[in-house]
């Protein structure tokens, strides 16, 4: 039987300096208050949520979190620390990377995924002024050249036609890409997009199964929103092979979480790891058992408890 796995993301914060597409939430005036430049996610709340996600067999996505307000000796430290929670290298959608930092990202990560949102240039330019997909473009042959994997996103429901897909298969056999992110739109109230409705399964779907007929290898993520779990049966039938993008703590064990899990199984797929379960887990062993310094194990301690009350309750 196939597998499906689910892929959980673990951001670095909330803000982005970019700040400026038109359907992101980061772009709302509400949120751009609620997380200034300097508010950042702490260390022990990031390497939690990694061992969560370890101890609950999700598929590390990728570290990410927008432009971000950190130098990039902070990225390496939260990359080196969520790889020693996985025991292996991870992957990074951090904006355009250089040369220096890809060098000194390289002993923790193995894959670096760019952000492209659509690759149709001219919808592009309109919905996100401030990022360009040129720097990316060669921001991903340079991490190919460097030994990194290479991914991207691509957001359905931005206003693309059927017809762009040519552009993105043209995309990924041009930078050999090893996976794709698809996301479905979802209407962020405050942006241009408030009254913009999701993508129909049918054609979000479309997306994923013409993608996958052209390229039988590519690691194919699908992204799913809480209101349209309705998604997972089509996507998966579609030939994603990986769900992301549900809120996995938030909606431990609740219904929709169930709901995911069992049109997995409907769509022949055996589902990787759990939405609904948890684990038998010592977790102040699990964070004994790290090699950072006894202040952050506490501080972790503290935040894995909270965590995990919230899903149990
Ligand atoms: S760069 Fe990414 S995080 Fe920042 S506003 Fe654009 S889409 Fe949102």
């Amino acid at each position: 039987m196939k597998e499906t796995f689910f892929g959980r993301c673990v951001f670095i914060g909330w803000y982005c300096e970019r700040g400026s597409c038109k359907f992101c939430y980061r772009s709302t005036t509400s949120h751009k208050k609620k997380h200034a430049a300097e508010s950042k996610r702490s260390m022990a709340s990031m390497i939690s949520d990694a061992i969560i996600g370890k101890n609950l067999g999700w598929k590390f996505e990728y570290l990410t979190g927008g432009y971000a307000n950190r130098s990039i000796g902070d990225i390496v430290e939260i990359a080196k620390n969520i790889s020693k929670v996985y025991k292996k290298k991870i992957w990074v959608n951090l904006g355009v990377l250089d040369e220096d930092a890809m060098d000194k990202l390289s002993p923790y990560v193995e894959g670096i995924c760019a952000s492209i949102e659509t690759v149709e240039e001219k919808l592009h330019d309109e919905l996100c002024p401030d990022k360009k997909i040129e720097p990316y473009s060669r921001m991903l042959k340079l991490a190919r050249k460097k030994g990194f994997k290479t991914s991207i996103t691509i957001v359905i429901g931005l206003g693309e036609k059927k017809e762009d897909i040519k552009l993105l298969f043209d995309f990924i056999d041009k930078h050999k890409i090893d996976r794709i992110t698809f996301y479905a739109l979802k209407p962020v109230k405050g942006t241009a997009f408030e009254d913009v409705k999701s993508p129909s399964c049918d054609y979000y779907s479309w997306w994923i199964k013409e993608t996958r007929e052209k390229f039988p290898d590519l690691e194919i993520v699908a992204g799913l929103t809480p209101k349209k779990i309705d998604y997972v049966n089509p996507v998966l039938e579609a030939g994603a092979d990986t769900l992301t993008k549900f809120p996995a703590i938030r909606l431990f064990g609740s219904e929709k979480a169930k709901s995911v899990e069992k049109q997995a199984m409907e769509a022949g797929r055996k589902f990787v790891g759990s939405l609904t379960k948890l684990p038998s887990v010592d977790w102040d062993k699990e964070v004994d058992k790290l090699d950072v310094d006894n202040e952050l194990k506490e501080k972790i301690k503290v935040k894995l408890r909270q965590s995990i009350d919230k899903m149990s309750s």
